[in-house]
């Protein structure tokens, strides 16, 4: 029977990763507080992994706090990075695959087109550098792993803008929103879903599966539109509110400034990870959202 362990198992990804595995064989779940499962600590982790001996390690630890990175830079690293090393050491030594999540903030955010998994990296913000250097000390281990990038993250479990614009949406009957960044909203369950499968195909022997993927679902968005879909949606499941999309208004970047600066352009390039996939299988990014609306709305 085949070995899992997930790390960062209480996160949005974390979490669904729990329920993804649940029935692919033993599955080892970590946390922060947990033994060996604090990233901080991340020659505890490789003993973990030792001693666990799993078929592939799937890493949703994150330092995941993009403003707060900006001036814990410290931190962020040990965590997005150097952490890394040790893991990606120990699933290399005992043959795991090492299954890993990072972001669209390792790019700069120029330009309007979709980036590929070749796209030089560049990233703006201290997160988006640690996720790099993260990428890069897995890439360098000589490890088997799947990186996966993916974008604005969001789930049933776990802090995320859905959650915060029906909360504003119960509490304020006007709101301001950026409108100038474009992305593709990902749901955890999708992550977790796309992952594990990809997983499963390089344990039953698809090795040439290894490597770099942007998973995200199609279509593109941008925050202020996004908002105003959450809202009319939530107002269509009859989800009280106080607040409705005719009342969000669009504004620049430059009016809602951050301590990190956010890409314009996160739209990531899917057409890799599509190839693997029955045509038609990945949607657009709504049917998911709408599935995750309709959980949190309580219907
Ligand atoms: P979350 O912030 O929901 O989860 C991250 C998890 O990591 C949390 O459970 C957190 O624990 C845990 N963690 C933080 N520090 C440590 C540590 N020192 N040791 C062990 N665990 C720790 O993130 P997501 O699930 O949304 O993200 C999953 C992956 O996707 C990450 O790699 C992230 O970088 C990437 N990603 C996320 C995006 C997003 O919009 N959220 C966008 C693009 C990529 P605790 O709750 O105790 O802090």
């Amino acid at each position: 029977m085949a070995k899992f362990l997930i790390l960062g198992k209480n996160g949005q990804v974390g979490w669904e990763l729990q329920r993804a595995l649940a029935l692919r064989g033993e599955v080892l779940c970590l946390g922060r507080h947990d033994e060996g499962g604090d990233l901080s600590y991340p020659e505890k982790v490789a003993a973990a992994i030792l001693n666990f001996c799993p078929n592939a390690v799937f890493n949703a630890a994150a330092y995941t706090a993009v403003d707060k990175a900006e001036t814990e830079d410290k931190e962020a690293y040990l965590i997005n990075a150097q952490a890394l090393q040790p893991i990606a050491s120990a699933c290399d030594q005992i043959g795991a695959l090492l299954v890993h999540y990072s972001t669209d903030y390792v790019f700069d955010g120029s330009g309007q087109t979709p980036r590929t998994e070749e796209a030089l990296p560049s990233p703006v913000n201290v997160y988006g550098a640690s996720k790099l250097a993260g990428e890069k000390v897995i890439l360098d281990s000589g490890c088997s792993s799947l990186i996966f990038r993916t974008s604005w993250v969001y789930g049933v479990h776990g802090k995320n803008f859905i959650k915060t614009i029906l909360r504003l949406g119960q509490a304020k009957e006007t709101l301001n929103v950026v409108n100038d960044q474009v992305g593709a909203p990902t749901s955890a369950e999708f992550i977790a879903d796309v992952s594990t499968a990809l997983a499963i195909r390089v344990l039953s022997g698809e090795k040439s599966l290894l490597g770099t993927y942007h998973l995200v679902p199609d279509g593109e968005t941008d925050w202020c539109d996004f908002a105003k879909w959450i809202i009319s949606n939530a107002q269509e499941l009859n989800y009280p509110l106080t607040l409705s999309a005719q009342a969000i208004k669009g504004i620049p970047s430059e009016e809602y400034p951050t301590p990190a600066k956010r890409p314009r352009n996160s739209r990531l390039d899917n057409n890799k990870l599509k190839g693997l996939f029955p045509k038609q299988s990945i949607h657009s990014w709504d049917t998911y959202a709408r599935r995750v609306l309709t959980e949190l709305a309580g219907i």
